[in-house]
């Protein structure tokens, strides 16, 4: 459909592209980078991306469901998918299979059920087995990957393509971070032991892939840092790119006398004559509420707050003094000259992670690519 609202995010695959080569470059040629796009590439769209991931060097890709991979694979991506997130109901293996998608065997019960869909297919299956060294999510533990690592060894048609684990505190806890790579070591050595060495070990997300070279082995995994993130709640992050922007345009304007109230619950009431402006993004766009008295955005390259709080389609800000005009671009996230707003930036004001910024930047907001 045509668009007519003035709201958009424009994606720069230039950025992103240079990311994930930054990404190799630190990795060293013996590691590979499998591009991190769950969530429709953490709301930039992975459609778009994935064939620029490749290109840019990545040898794979990892989403989350078999949805998003399936969806990849119909928009033509003939790379290996690694599908992160545990599936259920079994069942789904075998369209899983169908789709040359490798899933994560992440319990016993499982892995039983994949066996039963080879014998039932008569082929082998390639997946990877996902140990949980500290994560609490999913896996199986440490010394249970070791007895069904055994369990494997005598199923042929059970492909162990790669051994897995996730770090939870690679940002921030490093002590147990490592502790987690010598526990992932551990199981790694007791499969070697079996002598069903998986071809890919792997373990770092962005913060790990940047912090700890311990924790590449042969593949990485980052998501956030191609992105032009970082994985460390900071704001600059050199050497990486922004690759989303996300402008709108002013759309109505009013001069206001001194205590006049803006917005649902009237939260905000002007401290002097002032001149607000409206946006036509609200919470429905991804605009967080919490950012309500705490966001500014950047107009004519200076910062203006956000007065009142964030409605489901319009936000206001306070213009006093700025010169504004009726059209004039407003940038949520991104640069104006000299000025940049971070995704970081709204996570401290809506009290939540640059991750969940992105993702919630809703299907109503048109992606474009350049
Ligand atoms: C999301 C995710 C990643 C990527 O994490 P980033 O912090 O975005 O780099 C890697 N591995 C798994 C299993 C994930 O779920």
């Amino acid at each position: 459909m045509d668009q007519y609202r003035p709201t958009w995010v424009s994606i720069s695959t230039t950025s992103f592209a240079h990311n994930v080569r930054e990404m190799k470059r630190r990795a060293g040629r013996r590691v590979a980078v499998m591009a991190v796009l769950k969530a429709d590439a953490y709301g930039h769209g992975a459609g778009r991306l994935a064939p620029v991931a490749l290109k840019a060097g990545a040898e794979a890709i990892g989403v989350s469901s078999l949805e998003e991979g399936i969806t990849l694979r119909q928009s033509g991506v003939l790379a290996p998918i690694l599908i992160l997130g545990g599936l259920y109901p079994f069942k789904n293996f075998s369209e899983a299979v169908k789709a040359r998608l490798t899933p994560t065997i992440a319990s016993f019960e499982a892995a039983r059920h994949l066996f039963k869909i080879s014998k039932m297919l008569d082929r082998p299956i390639a997946f990877h087995l996902k140990v949980d060294t500290g994560m609490g999510r999913i896996g199986v533990s440490p010394e249970g990957a070791v007895s069904l690592l055994d369990w494997i060894s005598r199923r042929p048609s059970l492909r162990l393509a790669g051994l897995y684990s996730h770090l939870a505190t690679a940002d921030d806890n490093g002590s147990f971070a490592r502790l987690q790579i010598r526990r992932f070591k551990k199981v790694a050595r007791a499969a070697n032991d079996l002598e069903i060495k998986p071809i890919l070990l792997h373990l770092a997300n962005s913060a790990g892939a940047l912090r700890f070279k311990g924790s590449h082995f042969n593949l990485i995994r980052p998501g956030l840092a191609l992105y032009g993130l970082s994985p460390f709640a900071n704001r600059n992050f050199p050497s990486f790119s922004p690759v989303l922007n996300w402008q709108t345009r002013v759309i109505f304007l009013k001069k206001v006398p001194v205590r006049t109230p803006i917005s649902y619950g009237q939260t905000f009431v002007t401290k002097r004559p002032s001149v607000i402006a409206t946006l036509p993004v609200g919470y429905a766009d991804g605009v967080p509420r919490l950012a309500s008295n705490r966001g500014h955005v950047l107009v004519r390259d200076r910062a203006c707050p956000v007065v009142g709080r964030v409605t489901m389609d319009h936000t206001m800000i306070d213009v006093t003094g700025k010169n504004v005009r009726i059209g004039d671009k407003a940038t949520l996230i991104g640069k104006q000259h000299r000025s940049f707003i971070s995704a970081w930036d709204w996570a401290r004001w809506a009290e939540t992670n640059a991750y969940e910024i992105c993702c919630q930047i809703s299907k109503r907001v048109p992606r474009t690519f350049e």
